[in-house]
């Protein structure tokens, strides 16, 4: 009788200590799984959080409905329901969508702390929403001359937009002309003073396009700003466009001339532009078609200027490869052909020359 009660009280003690054990492990466990934790109500509501969270938005949709606009009166007790609901359950979603745009207007602070807070919860990190949001007050709703700070933390919530959806235009928009007002502010782009806001935009889209990964190797004196880098896929007409832009606001500014020199020379080496406005001409083009400018004449055949369409001309069959190489050589067999039969018989001739003879004779 009394051996199996010592039994008991052992077992109890070797339980309680597992116990203990596991519930500390749990704990630690359970803290690294929901990462908001932290940021839970301390209210002893014996785990019904997402519960109460639910019914408190409900009342919340309730109270709002019976508003007539959010005012100055009301906006401290939207934001007081809306944190109680959100301590209830931090991966509430819909609460930081709609109460951050209920603020947007009349108190952008809260506005922008709410859809922040909403950004950096890891749990909502699929969310783009949210930081464009945030961005987007930060930009259009505060007025205080554009603080620094505040465009620094805008272009952070908008990368961290389009590094969750890159599919969006607009996100993209609004973060290289926060990149451009940035850049402005600081007057000065790699060593090139900024003349104004056109060419700003185009320094931002061009560093963008540098920190997108088509060009590897920056140098070290390259500015790489913070956030992962962005990948849109239409940079090029974009850089394009922003050049045009910018050398219309002011054609003669060295400084936009020099910018838009090395743009040319990275991103656009491979199109044929107009050196007045920077539109693209085709093959065979002898003036710009939008402003009439002569142009520097390419993608015609050496012998008789028709268009090449393919590796050999379609009018005299004369071959593309080797002439377009090596203009140097091409002209002088265009500009006297007879001299081709006295060479012929050196041997030294390419067979591309015989062939150029065949349609002479018939
Ligand atoms: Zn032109
Ligand atoms: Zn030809």
């Amino acid at each position: 009788m009394k051996k199996s009660l010592i039994t008991h009280i052992i077992i109890m003690i070797i339980a309680a200590v597992l116990g203990a054990y596991l519930a500390s492990l749990l704990t630690v466990q359970r803290l690294e799984i929901i990462k908001t934790g932290s940021q839970l109500s301390k209210l002893p509501l014996g785990g019904f959080n997402k519960f109460t969270s639910d019914v408190q938005w409900m009342l919340f949709i309730n109270y709002c409905g019976g508003l007539s606009a959010v005012k100055k009166e009301n906006v401290g007790e939207i934001y007081k329901r809306l944190n109680a609901i959100l301590a209830n359950d931090p991966n509430h979603e819909m609460a930081y969508e709609m109460g951050g745009m209920m603020f947007s207007v009349r108190d952008p602070q809260k506005a922008v702390e709410i859809f922040t807070r909403g950004a950096d919860n890891p749990n909502l990190k699929k969310n783009w929403k949210l930081p464009f949001y945030a961005g987007f007050v930060l930009t259009q709703h505060l007025t205080d001359q554009d603080d620094p700070e505040r465009l620094k933390k805008a272009e952070e919530m908008f990368r961290k937009a389009l590094t969750r959806d890159n599919s969006m235009p607009h996100v993209f928009s609004a973060l290289i002309r926060t990149r451009a007002k940035r850049i402005a502010q600081r007057k000065d782009w790699r060593g090139i003073p900024i003349v104004n806001d056109k060419h700003a935009y185009l320094c931002a889209l061009f560093d963008e396009w540098r920190k997108s990964g088509e060009i590897s190797g920056a140098g070290p004196n390259e500015e790489v700003f913070s956030g992962e880098s962005v990948t849109v896929s239409d940079f090029r007409p974009r850089i394009l466009e922003a050049a045009q832009k910018a050398k219309a606001s002011a054609p003669t500014n060295k400084y936009i001339l020099r910018t838009i020199d090395e743009v040319v020379k990275k991103v656009l080496k491979d199109d044929h532009l107009c050196p007045k406005c920077l539109t693209v001409y085709g093959p065979g083009d002898k003036f710009c078609s939008a402003c009439g400018t002569a142009v520097e004449v390419y993608g015609t055949c050496p012998r008789c200027k028709a268009v090449m369409k393919g590796s050999f001309c379609s009018a005299c069959g004369c071959p593309q490869k080797g002439v377009a190489a090596k203009p140097a050589v091409a002209k002088p067999a265009v500009a006297k052909p007879p001299a081709v039969k006295p060479a012929a018989k050196t041997l030294i001739i390419k067979p591309a020359a015989k062939r150029v003879n065949v349609p002479k004779k018939q």
